[in-house]
């Protein structure tokens, strides 16, 4: 019986006793013992009658346990869909019915909250840890650790996995096994990640930035994690001592940026620090250049996808792009309303095939019609352009586009002059409705502490780059920019705060 997935990353590390988690408090999880408990999940989730293609939603802290459950799923043939654990109950309850789950399992303050709501759904509840024989983890005690896998084909889908809803509602990526290693594959040759790499992992695990691309990464390669329960700026700087690479979001770069204790000689051992999920801001780049020696790889991804680019490892990091397509994926930049290549440097949406690329959306034939065309090409919602060199350059999203007295305005674009000016960390600009212009620029700035930034200096400078329709035509200073967990603007909600701006209802 084969299990591709299976085998590739969990099987053949059997009986191995090298370290694959280390916890905060020094605590080591070998392979084995880490595949023992997998196994003893299986059993539970074959015993309580899941079968293969049944989904299971967990929606769980980040612990040892849980990236075990996923491993389960994967050796009992269920499709694993990890959810936010900052998802209210009424966020569940769309995952819950959308998705079709047979069983959801949670964290014991969760289950009074989410056992009617499933109940009604049709879905079991189970909670992984804590007190009681019924919890997952006490009911697998029981449970020999051998168990062999549940046949599976390299098409078969291996996770259900939400996007993050930055946009609208998430929606469910269908991927298979094939999907997953494939692109997992690619990331270890191209980041050349082997056994004696040992990664910090501070990301969450519901997303696919911590759990395809950091975990299934590491899995191939047999390396090691230093395994975090979230990001927190000590417990990083405590790790980078024994790590040899990092994966992040860029607020997890900014953070250490903030700390004096986060050197060059910290550093040392180090010789990968990869982002990704939001974009890196240059002057972050340079500052950890600066401070380090080291350049951040900054690359591109997204759930339907897993990694479609990357910067050089050996090569130029450049600044402000994601680098180029991964070996095995195609992207184009396309003009929306043809379809056709715009010509180069020109901006248009991106669209990449490959085998990285998803089955579809979950129950959504519609949507997954609109942006997975017949050859191959998703649309992925991005805008970009490719420079001189091939670097891609990601300019912001479809959604966020402003469309002002009839001119198209790219966020980003502007966004990267702000940045640059004095006395601000960052900025974000939206499209605010205007009775003349239909949608008209606004820019958010978040002031350096102390250093209030000259409104007035700053629109000049940006009048000297821009065309005038570009102009901002109000810049406010906030504290910070909206972000979710994995650092990402949440645009919607700036573009809700500032909607009257210029229209009175
Ligand atoms: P939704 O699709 O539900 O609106 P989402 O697109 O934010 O949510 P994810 O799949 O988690 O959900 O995020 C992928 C997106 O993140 C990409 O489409 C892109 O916009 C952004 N992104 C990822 N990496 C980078 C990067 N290095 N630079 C800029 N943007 C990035
Ligand atoms: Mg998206």
């Amino acid at each position: 019986m084969t299990n591709p997935m299976y085998d590739r990353l969990f099987g053949r590390h059997t009986g191995k006793e090298t370290p694959f988690l280390r916890q905060a408090d020094g605590a080591i999880l070998t392979y084995d013992a880490f595949l023992r408990q997998a196994a003893r999940f299986a059993h539970v989730l074959v015993d309580a009658g899941l079968q293969p293609g049944d989904r299971l939603a967990a929606q769980i802290e980040k612990s040892p346990e849980a990236l075990a459950l996923y491993a389960a799923c994967v050796q009992a043939g269920v499709i694993f869909l990890p959810l936010n654990t900052a998802y209210t109950a009424g966020e569940m309850s769309y995952f819950i019915e959308n998705s079709g789950a047979a069983c959801v399992v949670c964290d014991p303050a969760r289950s009074a909250t989410l056992e009617p709501l499933a109940a009604g759904l049709g879905a079991n509840v189970e909670t992984l840890s804590g007190e009681g024989t019924g919890t997952l983890m006490n009911k697998a005690a029981s449970k020999p650790f051998t168990f062999g896998t549940v046949a599976r084909s390299g098409e078969d889908l291996a996770a259900l996995l939400y996007t993050s809803g930055t946009t609208g509602r998430s929606k469910g990526a269908m991927l298979t096994q094939n999907n997953l290693l494939s692109n997992a594959q690619t990331l270890v040759d191209h980041w050349r990640f082997t056994a004696n790499d040992v990664l910090v992992h501070a990301l969450p695990i519901f997303h696919t930035h911590g759990l395809f691309v950091a975990t299934n990464v590491m899995l191939l390669a047999g390396g090691a994690m230093i395994f975090l329960p979230k990001f927190d700026t000590d417990a990083v700087i405590g790790a980078l001592a024994d790590a040899t690479s990092m994966m992040g979001v860029p607020t997890f770069y900014t953070r250490l940026l903030d700390d004096d204790r986060f050197t060059g000689e910290l550093t040392r051992h180090m010789r990968l620090f990869v982002s990704g999920s939001a974009p890196l801001l240059a002057e972050s780049h340079r500052q950890f250049e600066r401070r380090t020696g080291h350049r951040i790889l900054e690359r591109y991804g997204m759930t339907e996808t897993n990694m479609n680019t990357s910067n050089p490892y050996e090569g130029e990091r450049r600044a402000g792009t994601v680098g180029f397509p991964l070996p095995g994926v195609d992207l184009k930049v396309t003009n929306a309303e043809t379809g056709d290549m715009v010509p180069e440097g020109e901006v248009g949406q991106i669209e990449v095939r490959g085998p990285n690329v998803f089955k579809g959306y979950w129950r959504m034939p519609e949507k997954t019609a609109e942006e997975l065309r017949g050859d191959g090409f998703f649309i992925t919602g991005d805008l970009g352009r490719i420079d001189a060199d091939g670097y891609v350059h990601i300019v912001g999203r479809n959604k966020d586009l402003i469309i002002s007295g009839g001119y198209n305005i790219y966020p980003k674009e502007i966004e990267l002059i702000l940045d640059e000016q004095p006395g601000v960390v960052e900025s974000a600009v939206i499209g605010v409705p205007h009775p003349d212009f239909g949608e008209t620029v606004v820019g958010l700035l978040v002031a350096k502490p102390g250093e209030a930034p000259d409104l007035d200096s700053v629109l000049a400078k940006t009048a000297a780059s821009l065309a005038k329709f570009k102009l901002p035509k109000k810049l406010i200073v906030v504290d910070a920019l909206p972000r979710n967990t994995m650092g990402k603007v949440q645009k919607n909600i700036l573009r809700a705060t500032y909607a009257g701006l210029f229209t009175t209802a």
